[in-house]
């Protein structure tokens, strides 16, 4: 049954097509917003949206927005924005806040079922009521962490998985995550990024503070042995293998280092030339289509640059957890590394 959503039910759901038809409607789009009176409006809207996803915390509400337009374009101009800073981590936050507001406003406000069916049906959701086939059921929770929706913890009748409302609900949010992380980044030519540079600062900002508030300064002294040990090796002019450059700039460039820094730190190898070293750091930390994450222990073990293990790496399963636990630990502040300090300690 063809339903009609009103303007206040897109606002819940501006992923859903219908949304994005309103801003169509309105004649507005990426080449013409700029020149509407309202886009200062727009964008601020924009960047506020982004700036929720993420200093996101779980259970968040929301309100119904006095101006629910305002609430559909801040969606698509968050997804741009975000997607011109070439941040994997950004695009992530995004998708969860947008995934959890969701699925807030489907409990919350308790949405008739017209709706809630129409949403399951345009995200391509089985919605049988209790049940769910169970190849479908294991494609959608693939990315789930949750003990209690691995297959082995469910009831597996005839092929179909037993499920509750409020758990399909779950399997929805995850649904909406996984979909807009794989629209992430959109894919924009390069002069609409160029006209958005203002609020693109204002969005690279959010995220340097925020990887600011997450690890603190950069403290050497509280890598894990295998980064620590990458790190002494890098400068010091020795040979580095691919996965340890690349396990290196990931881990240097997701606790904040700049870009210059860790360009910095591979200078002293013999064969250093700024213009490779440069172009390989900048791939790895943001040309790769969504970014790329530092290894976790498993897969450095895998690669033989574990190095150095030791009782505290019992605790942790990724080298980020090792120096979020250390710096959790750790009430001193460091001066924090640049390229310059690396160059005169070699
Ligand atoms: S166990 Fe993990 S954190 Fe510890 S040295 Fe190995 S890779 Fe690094």
């Amino acid at each position: 049954m063809k339903i009609r959503l009103e303007l206040q039910d897109l606002a819940h759901y501006p992923f859903l097509k219908e949304a994005q038809e309103v801003i169509a409607s309105r004649g507005l789009s990426l080449a013409t917003i700029t020149r509407t009176p309202e886009s200062r409006l727009y964008l601020q809207a924009a960047i506020e949206r982004i700036r929720e996803a993420a200093l996101y915390k779980k259970g968040q509400t929301w309100m119904d927005s006095e101006d629910p337009f305002l609430d559909i374009i801040s969606y698509g101009l968050a997804r741009v924005l975000v997607s011109c800073i070439h941040n994997r981590s950004a695009n992530g936050s995004l998708a969860r806040y947008e995934a959890e507001r969701a699925l807030y406003f489907l409990q919350a406000i308790e949405e008739n079922e017209n709706i809630r069916r129409h949403i399951f049906r345009e995200l391509d959701m089985p919605l049988s009521g209790k049940e769910m086939s169970f190849v479908r059921y294991i494609e959608i929770t693939q990315t789930l962490r949750e003990e209690s929706f691995r297959l082995v913890n469910r009831d597996l009748i005839h092929g179909m998985v037993t499920l509750s409302g409020e758990e399909e609900n779950l399997l929805l949010r995850e649904r909406i995550r996984i979909l807009l992380l794989e629209q992430l980044p959109l894919d924009l030519p390069e002069t609409i990024c160029e006209t958005f540079s203002e609020s693109i600062s204002e969005v690279q900002k959010i995220f340097a503070e925020r990887t600011v508030e997450e690890y603190g300064e950069v403290e050497e002294s509280r890598f894990p042995p295998c980064i620590q040990s990458l790190y002494d090796a890098a400068v010091s002019g020795k040979y580095l293998t691919h996965s340890g450059r690349f396990a290196l700039t990931t881990f240097l460039h997701t606790i904040g280092m700049e870009t210059t820094g860790i360009i910095g730190i591979f200078s002293q190898g013999s064969d250093f030339n700024i213009d490779v070293t440069s172009y390989q750091v900048n791939h790895i930390i943001s040309q790769g289509n969504d970014g790329y994450t530092t290894p976790s222990c498993a897969t450095m073990m895998t690669h033989g640059i574990c190095f150095g293990k030791n009782a505290k790496c019992k605790l942790i399963s990724h080298p980020l957890s090792y120096y979020r636990k250390e710096k959790k630990g750790s009430s001193k502040t460091v001066k924090k590394p640049s390229g310059d300090e690396i160059h005169k300690g070699m």
